[in-house]
């Protein structure tokens, strides 16, 4: 039997200008690890979208609306007061993140909502550091810049890390003085929500911070509507195509945090028992379903078998287990639809002639009717298969080898994406020009995930644009306007 969990799970309702709303329609959102219904939450249709808009443009309207007239320091103080109110209820969002989403409850407790706090804190702090810059033109002019607020930002996020993608938007976006519309994904609207009585709980003016949750239609009615300055999107990259193209007839700004295929590379003088609880935890953790996985692990070919031995005999170790367990390091797949879409890779990568090494199937834990896949090892991957080539987001790790530099570095970049990268060798210089040469937004050297509030983080390639997380974040959430001053 899973273990029970004494959350108090209510019905799940709109925010709109502050206050609770029904939505004309409701859907379930599920428990993955039992398959069993939750909870339902209202599905916001394009009315409802609209009015959480509207709410949104009053609360932010040039000098008229209450956010306007708050100091950079009074922002600051209730994004601070929002981290401290998460910090308090870290239990009960933890278990909901690990209720909704499947992911082992040491993650949700341990990673995912203490980096909420820190990114919520970094940017409480950064409210008060963001200002224009006087340039010296000519004795005839004073000429200066002025950072602004977009105005209202529609903020659409992914299933993965809910409250955390959530919140490395809305730091900055709150931060930077804009007014928001939030849209959870439809299989993790519950943290969000929970976020939402809490940001009443703090202090917000109504109509700042406004979440709607539904799937795609309400997404798509957010891109579409006149009233919203910028769109701030993670997911897939396919969605993130039809959003630029959606965004494109309102002109709005936007960013986008997309797929990924990370190449994990791994050279024959590194420390290898290191690598390979690195490659382990860059495909494994989260269940694979992280953009920046370490899904292509690159081995130098003197190394392989040693490698994927000690790789295969850690993988069968770790077996699926009750997310709410603290013990478990392997949670259930988000929602059946996914767990079918990574056994159907699976089944291509056996197709196409890989060799499967480690587990393959999907189980089930203590008799429930979750979606469980044990941790896939295959071998002999080659560059074009579809397994290389596509994020399979989930526990299914591709292990590929070469032979030297050039190499290994012309088949890593050979692929559409370039979120991430990781190098493991002792050779300092080695380390340092690979890096240079990885067509991807973060390289790690020596270790695999690493984030940090004040480190930017965002795709080369069809992993998007722009950047989340670090100061840089404010670029995309704030226009820059140029004064002219007559002085003759
Ligand atoms: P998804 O693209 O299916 O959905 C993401 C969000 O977009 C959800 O809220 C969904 O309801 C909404 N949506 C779907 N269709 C829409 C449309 N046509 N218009 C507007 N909104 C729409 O992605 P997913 O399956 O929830 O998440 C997995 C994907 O997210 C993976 O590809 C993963 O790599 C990516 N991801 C990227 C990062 C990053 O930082 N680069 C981080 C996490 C996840």
């Amino acid at each position: 039997m899973l273990a029970a969990s004494k959350v108090k799970i209510e019905a799940g309702r709109l925010l709109i200008n502050g206050q609770w709303t029904e939505g004309s329609k409701t859907f379930d959102t599920m428990n993955p690890a039992t398959g069993e219904v939750l909870t339902q939450v209202a599905e916001a249709s394009a009315a409802d979208v609209d009015r959480a808009v509207q709410a949104a443009r009053r609360a932010f309207e040039d000098g008229s609306g209450p956010w306007r007239k708050l100091s950079a320091s009074e922002r600051g103080r209730l994004i601070w007061r929002l981290a401290d109110l998460v910090e308090k209820n870290i239990e009960e969002l933890a278990e909901l993140e690990t209720l909704d989403n499947g992911k082992p409850i040491f993650e949700s407790r341990y990673v995912d909502m203490p980096m909420v706090i820190d990114v919520l804190r970094y940017y409480a702090g950064l409210a008060t550091k963001i200002h224009g810059e006087t340039v010296n033109t000519s004795e005839a002019a004073f000429t200066y810049t002025l950072r602004e607020p977009v105005g209202v930002v529609g903020l659409i996020v992914p299933w993965n890390f809910p409250l955390l993608l959530a919140s490395w938007k809305i730091g900055p976006a709150l931060a930077c003085g804009n007014t928001i519309v939030l849209k959870p994904a439809e299989q993790t609207p519950l943290t969000t929500l929970k976020l939402g009585e809490l940001a009443i709980e703090a202090g917000f003016p109504a109509g700042v911070i406004n979440i709607v949750t539904g799937g795609p239609e309400t997404g798509k009615a957010i891109v579409a509507h006149p009233g919203i300055d910028k769109i701030a999107f993670t997911g897939s990259t396919t969605v993130g195509k039809e959003i630029m193209r959606g965004a494109a007839d309102t002109l709005k700004r936007v960013t986008l945090e997309l797929g990924g295929k990370s190449p994990n590379i791994v050279f024959s003088d590194a420390d290898v028992d290191n690598a390979v609880k690195g490659a382990i935890n860059g495909i494994f953790y989260g269940k694979g379903e992280v953009c920046n996985a370490g899904s292509r692990l690159f081995l130098e070919r003197k190394l392989k078998d040693e490698f994927t031995e000690k790789l295969v005999a850690r993988a069968s170790k770790m077996k699926p287990a009750d997310p709410l367990d603290p013990k478990t390091k392997l949670g259930a797949i988000v929602s059946q639809e996914q767990m079918q879409t990574v056994l159907s890779y699976i089944d291509a990568g056996k197709k196409d002639g890989a060799k499967l090494v480690a587990g393959g199937n999907r189980v089930s834990v203590d008799g429930s009717k979750g979606f469980f896949i044990e941790p896939t090892i295959f071998g002999d991957v080659q560059n074009d298969m579809k397994i290389a080539r596509e994020e399979i987001f989930g526990p299914v790790l591709s292990v590929l080898s070469f032979d030297d530099v050039d190499e290994v570095i012309e088949q890593a970049n050979n692929n559409p994406y370039g979120l991430a990268a990781a190098v493991w060798t002792r050779d300092v210089k080695k380390a340092h020009s690979v890096s240079r040469r990885l067509k991807a937004g973060t390289v790690w050297i020596n270790t695999y995930g690493l984030m940090d509030a004040a480190l930017p983080f965002g795709g080369y390639k069809s992993s998007g644009f722009g950047r989340e997380l670090g100061a840089h974040a404010i670029e995309h959430y704030t226009e820059l306007k140029t004064v002219w001053l007559n002085m003759l």
